[in-house]
């Protein structure tokens, strides 16, 4: 017994050494490659910049921005990996063209021909936000006008003339510009309508994406695609089986 006692002890003894051997805190060595970033093989529109006020305050952009063509291209691949589960979903773009001149508003997107989309940003609206922000304010609102301008390059398209097309297009806009960090949550406010579009509608959006379904963003934009005349409320009993008006109330209960 006692015999036996001690080969137990001389056991632990030895287990104990041997197991201290390794640090529980030593890293493990992963022999599994790193699984491919599928994004990887994303294929890139030809990018062009085009500053028609290049004699006004379009001749400032280029000072904030860097290189037009790498920061759309930088976009393109941002947003379409928020709105997206792989390169072979996202449209086929051949051309984007990124053009400064003196316009009222903020920013807009056109397609001009197949394949072929345009966006316009105000050098007015630049020379508005470069007298009151810092620099990096300034280029936080270039690239956040831009990553939602971009995203009616590759999002799904509704019907823009009705209600719940205009919104759910310039909502899930806004939605791609926080997501994919060009945001800041403090410009999102209680009150208001989903069908109200920009903010209003995005941060729902994204509410509802952190919410209700990692993936709703996802499965609006191909719901959409599938529902040109869109509505609301049938959207969101398919996807989430609830009515718009309730997760609308749940979400403004939520933000209070
Ligand atoms: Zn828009």
């Amino acid at each position: 017994m006692k015999k036996i006692f001690t080969v137990v002890i001389l056991f632990i003894v030895i287990f104990d050494f041997v197991s201290c051997k390794k640090s529980p805190t030593e890293p493990e060595v992963n022999t599994n490659p790193p699984a491919e970033d599928v994004w990887s093989s994303f294929s890139y529109p030809a990018f062009s910049y085009t500053d028609r006020d290049a004699n006004g305050s379009g001749a400032y952009f280029e000072t904030y921005v860097g290189d037009p063509d790498t920061l759309m291209k930088s976009l393109a691949l941002q947003d379409c990996r928020v709105l997206y589960h792989d390169p072979g979903e996202a449209p086929k773009i051949k051309q984007i063209s990124l053009v400064v001149d003196t316009l009222n508003g903020v920013a807009y997107t056109n397609g001009i021909a197949v394949s072929s989309e345009m966006t316009l940003f105000s050098s007015n609206y630049l020379s508005s936000i470069m007298s009151n922000r810092s620099k990096s304010a300034v280029i936080s609102e270039i690239e956040g006008v831009l990553a939602h301008e971009e995203t009616h390059i590759w999002q799904k398209n509704a019907d823009y003339g009705s209600t719940d097309g205009w919104s759910v297009i310039e909502g899930e806009a806004d939605a791609v510009r926080y997501l994919t960090g060009h945001d800041n949550i403090k410009r999102r406010s209680q009150g208001g309508k989903w069908t109200d579009g920009y903010t209003t509608t995005g941060f729902f959006i994204v509410w509802l994406q952190q919410n209700k379904d990692k993936d709703f963003l996802y499965k609006l934009n191909q719901y959409v695609g599938t529902h040109y005349e869109f509505n609301w409320d049938v959207a969101c009993q398919h996807i989430l089986n609830e009515a718009v008006v309730d997760l609308w109330n749940e979400y403004q209960a939520a933000i209070n």
